[in-house]
């Protein structure tokens, strides 16, 4: 068969196979499904040639078009990605950028006047490139793949800004290299608006249909391919920040509407803490093999400590995460989540003085609706930008900015007779090496010696903001917790797709000042007994609602307060994964 195909047949579909097998050796044989994605495109590229006159042409503009669009290969093979991305992601994304190719090469053959066309195949080629060059902008300005939340940030930006962006990060290599990928571009469209198609009859309009709806149909099957994805994840962002954004006055309206919550709660300084992909299976005082909590550990045996051992996240990302348990949402309630009133807007409406200090982009890990939710706080300090540049404009990996940082902003708070100030630390998100300065490189070999050390160092700043704390006038108590764990065994991150129940296993910890434990002796006493309770990271809410004396049946419940003697401890009712994995089903749990 192969012998029969000529010369440019055999050109382009040796390349394809030949680039499957050269990415396949990098990065692990493909399973069998996306192998019989690749033997699909190959026919369907074949089947494709036969509609036009000049196969030559054809192949030339195919290839020009599947050049371009895999470009971001390039890209993602030389920085990494935010998951890393496997042989899968690779060989969906090469039969997508064919689809698209095909589709562009036939739809636009149909059309005879010369005029027409070429408009047709520039708006097309411009609008599927737009991902295209901005990924290689980026890299060239970045030197890192597009994430999600750069996206939001273009997404948000204005023109001055923009401008600002490009001459602050643009250089001459990188306009050189954008007029690059651009002048491929064009050099594409310019190929596509040669080909025709033979002279028409009807079978050929029969093998025209047909393609077309093979190539959608294929298209559709490899949606989720490396720009797909970003597009798709970028899309759910933006709504789901608009909806909460846009429900926001409603929401502040309703509130006012509860005389429980107006300008009630008891007064003082309170701190709540998050804390980043920390799983308690790799804590020394949670068990774990190495002495890396050793300040909690110590502080464990104060009586103002509480350690609760039995905790899990509600879910495996940061922004399912903290979306439930910042705000009175949770798997336990019906609430619509634009509806959900966030922990932010309860504290303002009963006369708190709220105060975010985050270590982690604004349009970050921790975005939207979490954006949203922090730009209710009176008093806000970011100590990176919205993209994750550190203010003086180095980027988010820079290995000297650590979480140390917070502790100093503490001075910098306005207090009043009630405040309420959120904690976001970039604790131990990945790479684990860049999270700690080298003082805390205590463990150096073994399996997640990096992890652990981040974890030694998240102790160190969590020993440090609470010295700080206890200076405060007034200070009440800290609720500390990790947004989800991280699947540090299997090596697997927090991926979904890669679930383990280590990355639901999360520590959770409270320090109450002496003069808490004087005044609220029946709240200390309930929390002390319940250290051995269920929790679930999504109740929170809950729990600073206790702590802050904020008593509103409107908006929680006590049976899920675990400061209350209601809580309902039956293991049964409690979920992770957003109420798709029971938590009986972990191990851990007997
Ligand atoms: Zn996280």
């Amino acid at each position: 068969m192969f012998y029969r195909l000529n010369k440019y047949e055999k050109m382009f579909l040796g390349a394809y196979v030949l680039s499957v097998l050269l990415l396949s050796s990098m990065l692990g044989l493909p399973p069998l499904r996306h192998l019989i994605f690749v033997i699909l495109s190959l026919i369907i590229i074949y089947t494709c040639g036969r509609l036009f006159e000049f196969k030559k042409e054809y192949y030339k503009a195919l290839t020009g078009l599947a050049i371009f669009y895999c470009s971001v290969f390039f890209v993602t093979l030389r920085v990494d990605t935010v998951v890393p991305l496997s042989i899968s992601d690779y060989i969906v994304h090469e039969s997508f950028a064919a689809s698209l190719a095909m589709l562009i090469i036939i739809l636009s053959s149909l059309i005879n006047n010369k005029v027409l066309r070429s408009i047709v195949v520039m708006a097309s080629i411009c609008v599927t490139a737009i991902p295209i060059v901005i990924i290689w902008g980026y890299f060239f300005s970045a030197n890192s793949f597009l994430t999600v939340e750069a996206c939001m940030a273009i997404l948000q930006t204005n023109p001055l800004e923009a401008w600002q962006y490009v001459s602050d990060y643009g250089s001459f290599e990188g306009s050189l290299g954008l007029m690059l990928v651009c002048g491929v571009g064009y050099t594409c469209a310019r190929l596509v608006q040669l080909c025709d198609l033979k002279e028409t009859g009807w079978k050929l309009w029969r093998l025209v249909c047909v393609l077309i709806v093979l190539n959608v149909a294929m298209g559709y099957r490899t949606r989720e391919n490396i720009v797909g994805t970003l597009i798709y994840d970028t899309y759910v962002y933006a709504s789901q920040y608009g909806n909460y954004q846009k429900n926001r006055q409603h929401r502040i309206e309703n509130l006012a509407l509860l005389p429980n919550v107006t300008n009630q709660g008891a007064k003082g300084v309170y701190v709540l803490v998050i804390g980043e992909s920390e799983t308690r299976d790799h804590m020394g005082s949670y068990g774990y093999y190495r002495d890396n909590t050793p300040v909690l550990e110590s502080m464990k045996k104060e009586d103002n400590m509480i350690v609760f051992n039995k905790a899990w996240s509600c879910a495996n990302d940061t922004v399912s995460a903290l979306t439930y348990a910042l705000t009175n949402k949770s798997q336990y309630n019906e609430f619509e989540l634009e509806k959900a009133f966030s922990l932010v807007e309860v504290a303002n409406a009963a006369g708190y003085q709220t105060v975010w200090i985050s270590n982690q982009a604004q349009y970050g890990l921790a975005d939207t609706p979490i954006t949203a939710i922090a730009s209710e706080a009176k008093q806000q300090i970011w100590l990176r930008d919205k993209v994750g540049h550190l203010k003086d404009g180095r980027y988010l990996d820079i290995p000297d900015y650590y979480d140390d940082k917070v502790v100093s902003e503490l001075e910098n708070v306005k207090y009043d007779d009630k405040t309420l100030i959120v904690i976001h630390l970039m604790g131990s998100h990945n790479s684990y090496n860049l999270r700690y300065p080298k003082e805390f490189a205590r463990f150096s070999d073994g399996d997640s010696y990096e992890y652990d050390n981040s974890i030694l160092y998240t102790d160190y700043v969590l020993g440090e903001i609470l010295k700080k704390c206890n200076e405060i006038p007034d200070f009440q108590g800290l609720l500390y917790f990790s947004d989800h764990g991280e699947g540090i065994d299997a090596h697997v991150g927090h991926d979904n797709s890669k679930f383990t129940f280590q990355m639901t296993r999360i520590p959770m910890v409270m320090y109450l000042s002496n003069e808490f434990v004087k005044n609220r002796g029946e709240d200390y006493r309930i929390l002390k007994n319940n250290t051995n309770n269920y929790f679930t990271n999504d109740l929170i809410f809950e729990v600073m609602m206790g702590l802050m004396k904020i008593d509103s049946p409107d908006i929680y419940n006590n049976t899920n307060n675990i400061m209350s003697n209601s809580y309902d401890n039956n293991v049964e009712r409690f979920y992770t994964s957003y109420g798709k994995r029971r938590l009986v089903d972990d191990p851990a749990c007997k």
